[in-house]
């Protein structure tokens, strides 16, 4: 644990020092909103197209193109997934939970979007219903959906435990990436990346700020759903530790399978919906 004992004694002007106000980093208004009245007349409109059931400590992959909407169901017990998105068409563009964090916050609800990675760095999706927005923050200061775990590895977990378990959020997305695109699971792996912690419920400890979790108030019929901006591959994870309220990187937690549901709109309704091009920054030399 980190040793934060002072070895130097406080300057006379600490109070000063810690005394100046904070700044929203990428204020709220400076992002263009994604137009949700429309999004919520097209998705009135839906038609399911396509299912995938997740089975519990396992993975599965999933694809959805462009101007179509998907959800991730809780369908048995309470669960967490771990969600990775590519661009369908280049695996290179993938989910930037790092920079989604600090455009949007620590845990993602309706209006957020999914962004992708430097260069492209453009919304891969919008998030549009979460049956758990009604959560919010509770009074450990823990919210649902977040994007400050990385997902659970099965490195981390020998590092910790000295012990080996293959059933990891991380091992699932690669052997899911694998599978659906003929890749071997070390041709995979490289492409795999942090997460959206769908359903997880998680904050940071007010004394000490280290990441905890808590039990997920996912039920089954919850659902997070999405709009996808551009054509995406997606993986999820049933997380090995179930709704991740005791434990993870083992076989101890219950477990229960996740469903992606696809969902295909009237497309009439967005024929001229503003789907983002890559970002239009180029380096001068
Ligand atoms: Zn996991």
């Amino acid at each position: 644990m980190t040793d934060r004992t002072p070895f130097a004694a406080e300057p006379t002007d600490a109070v000063e020092r810690r005394s100046t106000k904070p700044v929203v980093v990428y204020p709220n208004g400076t992002l263009v909103a994604p137009d949700l009245d429309r999004l919520r007349k097209a998705r009135e409109t839906l038609e399911k197209v396509g299912e995938v059931i997740v089975p519990p400590r396992d993975g599965r992959a999933f694809t959805v193109p462009k101007g179509h909407f998907f959800r991730v169901v809780g369908i048995e017990g309470p669960q967490v997934g771990d969600l990775n998105l590519w661009n369908a068409n280049d695996l290179n563009e993938r989910f930037f939970s790092g920079k989604t964090r600090a455009l949007h916050a620590t845990h993602l609800s309706v209006g957020d979007r999914l962004w992708s990675t430097l260069p492209s760095l453009r919304p891969m999706a919008t998030i549009t219903h979460d049956t758990l927005g009604w959560y919010g923050w509770d009074d450990d200061g823990a919210g649902v959906h977040d994007v400050i775990g990385t997902r659970c590895d099965p490195y981390t977990n020998r590092l910790l435990s000295g012990g080996d378990y293959h059933n990891c959020c991380h091992s699932n997305l690669c052997r899911a990436l694998s599978s659906a695109r003929g890749m071997s699971f070390g041709e995979a792996e490289p492409h795999v990346h942090d997460v959206l912690n769908v359903f997880m419920c998680t904050g940071f400890t007010k004394d000490t700020h280290q990441y905890f979790m808590k039990a997920s108030p996912v039920r089954p019929g919850d659902y997070l759903e999405f709009f996808a901006e551009i054509d995406l591959l997606g993986a999820l994870s049933a997380c090995p530790g179930g709704d991740c309220g005791r434990s993870h990187s083992s076989d101890v937690a219950a477990c229960y399978p996740l469903k992606v549901e696809v969902f295909r709109p009237d497309t009439d309704l967005l024929s001229d919906w503003p789907f983002p091009d890559r970002n239009g920054y180029v380096s001068p030399v």
